[in-house]
């Protein structure tokens, strides 16, 4: 089983992916986590992906899909994932559906996290991450039990330079253009489902298990 996670910047899919993969024996693949690691890295790759990233604006599609596509051929990845920021095109939806076909699976479900723009910019601007292992708190809706630290490896936080107002807008913008449009494709697909981000975090992903139990119902 391979499952898409999708919302804008901020609707929270970090913060369920961890735990919903976990629970669906899935596992959880961050595109925007990996970029980070390949700018922390400092190689002429990184710093061609950084000097994307740090503008708000999306790495090149061949650079994404390519990296996606060796990360899916690790035995880990052989159980199903749970892609999460990824697609953020039609076309490497597009890709994405054809690459599982040539290993003979199929993309059983997309789940959308419904947020609104006002909330996201709030929840963006006081969003921390960890250093580390790239949890994400927030400094009034999701504070970690000890300030500046981890609460699952104790690793320290940092504000993402993207998350300031200006960049964090920009992303949006090109999450309007450019991500917006896969939605309508997996809705045509007949895999798309919603669910309200709005609401409390447990809540969220009880919402989220269920709706994913609706298409796949034996996980
Ligand atoms: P957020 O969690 O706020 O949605 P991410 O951590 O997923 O942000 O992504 C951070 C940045 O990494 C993006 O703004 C973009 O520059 C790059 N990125 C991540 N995933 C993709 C992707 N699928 N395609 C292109 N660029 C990506
Ligand atoms: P994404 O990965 O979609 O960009 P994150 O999971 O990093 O988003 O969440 C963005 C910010 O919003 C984080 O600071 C997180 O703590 C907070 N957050 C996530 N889900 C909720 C929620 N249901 N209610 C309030 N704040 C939330
Ligand atoms: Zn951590």
């Amino acid at each position: 089983m391979d499952v898409v996670l999708l919302g804008a910047p901020g609707a929270g899919k970090g913060t369920q992916a961890t735990a919903v993969a976990r629970e669906v024996g899935l596992l959880h693949l961050a595109t925007g986590d990996m970029f980070r690691d390949v700018v922390a890295r400092d190689t002429p790759l990184g710093r061609e992906v950084r000097q994307y990233m740090e503008r708000g604006e999306l790495v090149p599609d061949e650079l994404t899909i390519q990296m996606v596509v060796e990360r899916l051929r690790e035995p880990d990845a052989a159980r199903g994932v749970l892609f999460d920021g990824f697609p953020r095109t039609v076309h490497q939806a597009v890709a994405l559906d054809e690459h599982l076909e040539r290993m003979g699976r199929l993309l059983e479900a997309a789940v959308y996290l419904r947020v609104r723009e006002e909330v996201l910019l709030d929840r963006l601007s006081g969003r921390w991450t960890c250093q580390s292992c790239q949890a994400t708190y927030h400094v009034l809706f999701q504070p970690p039990a000890r300030p500046g630290r981890c609460d699952r490896c104790g690793g320290a936080l940092y504000q993402r330079p993207d998350d300031q107002r200006e960049t964090a807008v920009r992303r949006l913008k090109v999450y309007f253009e450019h991500t917006l449009p896969v939605l309508e494709y997996y809705r045509g697909r007949g895999v798309l489902r919603e669910v309200n981000g709005e609401r409390d975090i447990a809540s969220v992903r009880a919402d989220l298990l269920r709706a994913i139990r609706q298409r796949v119902p034996q996980v």
